[in-house]
């Protein structure tokens, strides 16, 4: 079986659970084994609800007032509990903070091998190679875990698109709860949390974002990412940034799209005046649709653009965002 341990705000389930379910489907149809999801967290009632609606086999649940708050000390003691009694053959969660703080514990506290940023896997006979990016996504590397299993895995963001498996699949909804009694007598944590801020919704909301319009170095300066900003309003999208808009403090960090900001993976991509270097790419390649608006036809966002427009930015972003509105307006 599949353990997929899910992300949740306690309140509602992270948009990563729809990603990690799509890798979870896809390996569950190649190797025939049923997906069972772990849900970790205290007055857990909501999202258990909204998991079950959701494409998996059963539900494990460990509601216990002492995982109020994350720690990777109780998290690792409910898994190792779970993993122990379920013996799973694959576990694997989101490439997230939280995922790439306790998978590495768990790792090594079960001696099992992990998979980090896993962005795609194929199936060798029994066997089963993960892909993963290395030297900021430069190369890929190919990984055959040696060990007996469970094989520990996390999810890079965008690999595995939500919507390429359908919300609730085989499965019915109503399936099977489970409860399972962890005693947290003599875990302790060895941080204890002081705050937690969000990031204040719609500025820069991209991992659930359908339409990301981008800006890069080709805008020129600061002021003129009011096009980007026009653009993204007319299609009611979000807005993202290369590297060096950010270095220049055009836009804050949380806007970075790439390998040292986020991956994302909306339907409609829209790169405007950026070149399309790797470490660019591999935080958006994973987008349904492209659509790259750059002067030189050379740059090499044109090959994993499925639409290009090879024209100054300057004449063509006004003219699309009118066009868009005025689309709208009809
Ligand atoms: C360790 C490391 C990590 C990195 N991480 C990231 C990352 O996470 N994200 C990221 O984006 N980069 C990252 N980079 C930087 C990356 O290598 C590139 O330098 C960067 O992506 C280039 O940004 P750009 O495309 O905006 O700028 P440029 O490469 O300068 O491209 C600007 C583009 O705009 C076009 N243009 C100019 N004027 C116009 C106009 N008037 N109309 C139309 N087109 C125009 C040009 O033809 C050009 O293609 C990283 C680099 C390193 C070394």
């Amino acid at each position: 079986m599949i353990l997929v341990v899910i992300e949740h705000t306690g309140s509602a389930l992270k948009s990563s659970t729809g990603e990690l379910l799509a890798f979870a489907a896809r390996l569950g149809q190649d190797f025939g084994m049923p997906i069972v999801a772990a849900i970790l967290g205290s007055e857990t009632t909501r999202v258990v609800e909204e998991l079950q609606a959701r494409n998996v086999d059963r539900i494990l649940v460990v509601d216990d007032p002492a995982l109020a708050e994350y720690s990777p000390e109780k998290y690792l003691h409910a898994l190792k509990t779970i993993i122990e009694t379920q013996k799973p053959s694959i576990v694997a969660t989101a490439h997230s903070a939280r995922g790439m703080d306790f998978m590495p514990r768990l790792s090594v506290v079960l001696r099992k091998p992990l998979v980090s940023g896993c962005v795609d896997y194929e199936r060798i006979g029994d066997r089963i190679v993960f892909t993963r990016p290395i030297f900021n996504a430069k190369l890929n590397m190919k990984l055959e875990p040696r060990e007996a299993t469970p094989y520990l895995v996390t999810i890079m963001p965008g690999a595995f698109p939500a919507d390429s498996v359908p919300a609730s699949g085989t499965s019915e909804t109503g399936k099977a709860i489970e409860s399972i009694k962890v005693n947290f007598s003599g875990v302790s944590s060895r941080r204890r949390v002081i705050g937690q801020t969000e990031t204040s919704a719609g500025k820069a909301d991209l991992s659930s974002a359908a339409v990301i319009v981008s800006g890069g170095r080709g805008l020129k300066q600061k002021e003129n990412f009011s096009l980007i900003f026009d653009l993204a309003k007319a299609l009611n999208g979000a807005v993202g940034a290369s590297r060096p808009v950010v270095d220049a403090e055009w836009l804050p960090r949380e806007y970075q799209i790439g390998s040292s900001g986020q991956t994302v993976a909306p339907k409609l991509y829209i790169a405007v005046g950026i070149s399309g270097a790797i470490q660019h790419l591999v935080g958006m390649s994973g987008s349904r649709c492209i659509v790259a608006i750059n002067k030189d036809p050379e740059a090499p966002i044109f090959k994993v653009a499925h639409y290009g427009i090879v024209d100054d930015l300057f004449k063509v972003v006004p003219v699309l965002t009118k066009l868009i509105i005025d689309l709208k307006a009809k």
